[in-house]
C-alpha cells in the first residue's frame, strides 16, 4: 500500500498550516518534553515567528532510564493544546501505548509513534484507525523493509496521512549518537509516496551537528524537519544536548531556507 508502484503521486499530509510532502518542507520544531506553561509558549511563539509550522513536544515520554523524567502525561497534552490555541500551529506528540491513543488524539493534530514502537503492531493498528496523521519514527534497529512494512500496519486501517520519519539508527559508531543516513530520504522517496521527515536532533544527538544536517537534509530533498528547540537548552528535563536554543534555531531556518525551494 506504501509503495510507488501502487499509487505514483506523493502524499501529502495537511493539517493546519503543517503541510508535508506538498512541495513545502514542513518544520516541526519544540522541545524534548513540555515542562511547564511558560517553557511551551515562550517556544511555540518562537518557533512559529522563525517559519515552524508545528509545535513538537513530548507528554508521554519513552525514556530510556525508568529514573528519569517521564513526561507531564495529560497537564502536558493540555499545555500543548494551549500553545496551539495561542500561536494556531499544528501539535506533534507521541502517543506510547494503545490504550493512550484516544486521550492523546483528543489534543494532537499529529500522532508521533517513537522509535521504540516502530514494531509495537497493536499501536500501529490502533493509531491506523484514528484519521489523525502519523509521524512514524524508523526502529534504531529496523531495515528499511521492516520501516515499510509498519507504515501498512497503519495504512491497512485506514489511515492514509503517515509520515515517514528517519532519526537515526544504531550503528558500531559512538561519534554521534545514532547514525544518521541521509540516503534514506531519495531509498525513501524512490521506493513510496509516502512524505519522508528526517530528527537530526535524535539523529547526531550533538546540537553543533544539528544545524548542518537539518541543511543536509533539506538538500536531500525530504518533506520535512523535526527539531527539538528549548529555550534553555542546558536546563532541559530531556534531551537538551541535541536540542537547538531560539537563536540557533532562526539561524538553521535561514540556512534551510536557503537550500529549498520553500520552507
Ligand atoms: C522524541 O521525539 O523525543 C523521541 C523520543 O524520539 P525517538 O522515538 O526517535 O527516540
Ligand atoms: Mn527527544
Amino acid at each position: 500500500v506504501a509503495s510507488r508502484e501502487v499509487k505514483k503521486e506523493p502524499t501529502q499530509v495537511v493539517v493546519r498550516d503543517l503541510k508535508v510532502g506538498a512541495g513545502m518542507v514542513g518544520v516541526m520544531a519544540g522541545p524534548c518534553s513540555v515542562e511547564s506553561e511558560e517553557q511551551i509558549i515562550t517556544t511555540a511563539r518562537a518557533v512559529k515567528a522563525a517559519g515552524a509550522t508545528a509545535l513538537r513536544g513530548g507528554a508521554f515520554k519513552p525514556r530510556t532510564s525508568p529514573y528519569s523524567f517521564q513526561g507531564m502525561k495529560e497537564a502536558g497534552l493540555k499545555l500543548l493544546a494551549a500553545a496551539r490555541e495561542e500561536t494556531g500551529l499544528a501539535i506533534v506528540t507521541e502517543v506510547m501505548s494503545t490504550e493512550d491513543v484516544e486521550l492523546v488524539a483528543k489534543y494532537t493534530d499529529v500522532l508521533q509513534v517513537g522509535a521504540r514502537n516502530m514494531q509495537n503492531y497493536r499501536l500501529l493498528e490502533a493509531v491506523g484507525q484514528t484519521r489523525t496523521p502519523v509521524l512514524l519514527k524508523r526502529g534504531p534497529s529496523a531495515t528499511m523493509e521492516e520501516f515499510l512494512l509498519a507504515a501498512e500496519y497503519i495504512l491497512n486501517e485506514g489511515n492514509p496521512n503517515v509520515m515517514l520519519c528517519e532519526r537515526g539508527i544504531r550503528t558500531f559508531e559512538a561519534h554521534t549518537r545514532f547514525t544518521l543516513p541521509l540516503a534514506s530520504v531519495p531509498y525513501l522517496h524512490h521506493k513510496t509516496h509516502l512524505p519522508v521527515v528526517i530528527d537530526p536532533s535524535h539523529g547526531t544527538g550533538h546540537t553543533y551537528l544539528v544545524p548542518d544536517m537539518a541543511v543536509a537534509s533539506v538538500a536531500a530533498g525530504c518533506d520535512g524537519l523535526i527539531l527539538e528547540v528549548h529555550p534553555d537548552p542546558e536546563r532541559a528535563m530531556s534531551d537538551g544536548y541535541q536540542s537547538l536554543n531560539i537563536p540557533q534555531f532562526e539561524e538553521t531556518m535561514k540556512r534551510c531556507r536557503a537550500v529549498a525551494t520553500a520552507v
